[in-house]
């Protein structure tokens, strides 16, 4: 029997394809309610994310979210959401969004613009060590880092692009350098396949409990403590309402944050232990502004807007959720998702909440020149919010086989991707390596 530890979106996916494949499995779960970073509210005709606010789905997850019988509950976002907003030299400019208007549009300076251009003949080798900073600032100049990966980076690592290795966060930069001599040339030649931003009518939680909801064997409220081998199995020490019990399985799936599994692999290796609790989860603080259209002098129709952190705001972006995404508010509301990061903003770790939203709400205020308070807030601390991939997460991933060969196995949105697409492909793909 495999037991997975974790019901976040990792864990039930993978639970759920073991079930329908017939491996047996057992889903075990520290919280009352599955769903871990992935959590919605429905408040007063309001759909707000605690987390996790769209997915970008490709072909897999479309056919799985269809599967699940959710086709039609999807919100898909809307088309003014190809348009995004960079801050940049005290004011919101629209963001080129593909390589060709990189180099036409007027966002980047006429000599910037020769150097993004001049990539396209760049033969220097790719080197895997780089930080994504390194690589880009070194192939198309500073602008380009500061200005376009930055604000990127932030919006979905909530990292630091001078920490964050390209070889781990994007891979297809490398095999462009690779295959190509230069990453430009890569994307025209070989342009990223379309994926769909997408979310459900009662918010992405939706996606959590249909599958809590099919998957049978699992135990809520029910921690794992930690693990030791048992002959060729392993003994779990679970932690329940009823008190202390044990548990043995065959094989162990980690369905859950880095330093979680730290504590529980502790009882059996102080270097995978170790290793583990060396990923960095910085804090993110997401805050929902809720204003009547009236209030806002900005017309705020497109995905949103992100803040480079060269730009002296506190914030590190803010997401139109009401103009992406039909039905987020009544009518006559808009829904400003905004978000800030200790990796950009370090001075949040030593701010209270009331500091912090304060801060929040006056930026904003000015930054969309909004009149009088807002009509609803609500702000989400994830005090350890997004793993890092830097080298520590290489040396799990150089690793990994021998944890594998002791029948444990990672399936997180660590090492193997960030994203909930990332997450329920590692699921898929450690389901079918069971699959009779
Ligand atoms: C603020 C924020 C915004 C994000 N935005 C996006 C976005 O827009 N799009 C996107 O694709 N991704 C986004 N992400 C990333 C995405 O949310 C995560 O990668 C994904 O939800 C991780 O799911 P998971 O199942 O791997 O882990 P988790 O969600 O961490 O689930 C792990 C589960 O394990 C449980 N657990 C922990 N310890 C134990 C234990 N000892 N015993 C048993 N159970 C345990 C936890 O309670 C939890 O339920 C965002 C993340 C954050 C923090």
């Amino acid at each position: 029997m495999i037991a997975i530890i974790g019901a976040g979106i990792s864990g039930l996916t993978l639970a759920y394809r073991l079930q329908q494949q017939g491996t047996p499995y057992i889903l075990l779960e520290s919280s009352a309610l599955p769903g871990g970073y992935m959590q919605s509210l429905y408040s007063e005709d309001r759909v707000l994310e605690k987390g996790p606010n769209s997915i970008l789905a490709d072909e897999l997850v479309l056919r799985f979210i269809d599967e699940l019988g959710l086709t039609d509950q999807l919100v898909i976002a809307n088309d003014i959401s190809k348009k995004r907003y960079v801050y940049k030299n005290g004011k919101y400019r629209t963001m080129p969004s593909g390589p060709l208007s990189l180099l036409f549009s007027s966002f980047f300076s006429f000599t910037q613009r020769i150097v993004l251009f001049k990539e396209y003949f760049n033969t220097q080798p790719y080197r895997k060590e780089s930080t994504l900073y390194e690589l880009i600032s070194e192939r198309f100049g500073k602008e380009v880092a500061d200005y376009a990966l930055d604000p990127f980076v932030s919006g979905v690592y909530a990292g630091n692009p001078k920490e964050l290795l390209a070889e781990l966060c994007f891979p297809v930069l490398g095999k462009n350098i690779t295959a190509y001599g230069s990453i430009l040339k890569g994307f025209i030649k070989n342009p990223p396949k379309r994926r769909v931003s997408l979310t459900f009518s009662h918010g992405l939680g939706m996606l959590i409990q249909a599958l809590s909801d099919r998957v049978k064997e699992k135990r809520y409220s029910c921690e794992v403590e930690s693990m030791q081998p048992h002959g060729d199995a392993w003994n779990l020490r679970l932690k329940t309402t009823q008190g202390i019990e044990e548990l043995c399985c065959d094989q162990i799936v980690l369905a859950l944050p880095a330093y979680e599994a730290a504590k529980i692999v502790r009882s059996f290796s102080e270097e995978w232990s170790t290793r583990f609790a060396a990923i960095e989860y910085p804090m993110v603080r997401n805050m929902h502004l809720v204003f009547k259209k009236d209030q806002l002098g900005f017309e705020a129709e497109g995905f949103g807007a992100l803040h480079p952190s060269v730009e002296p705001l506190f914030t590190a972006g803010v997401i139109w959720s009401s103009a992406t995404f039909n039905d987020r508010t009544p009518e006559d509301e808009v829904l400003l998702t905004c978000m800030v990061t200790e990796k950009r903003t370090p001075a949040l770790k030593t701010m209270s909440d009331e500091q912090a939203q304060t801060a929040i709400q006056e930026e904003i205020k000015r930054l969309y020149q909004i009149t009088g308070e807002p009509v609803y807030t609500r702000t989400e601390l994830w005090k350890k919010g997004i793993p890092q991939y830097t080298d520590k997460m290489t040396t799990i991933l150089k690793h990994s086989e021998a944890l594998e060969k002791m029948n444990v196995y990672i399936c997180s949105n660590w090492p193997h991707g960030i994203s909930i697409t990332d997450c329920i492909h590692r699921a898929h793909e450690l389901a079918a390596k069971w699959k009779a």
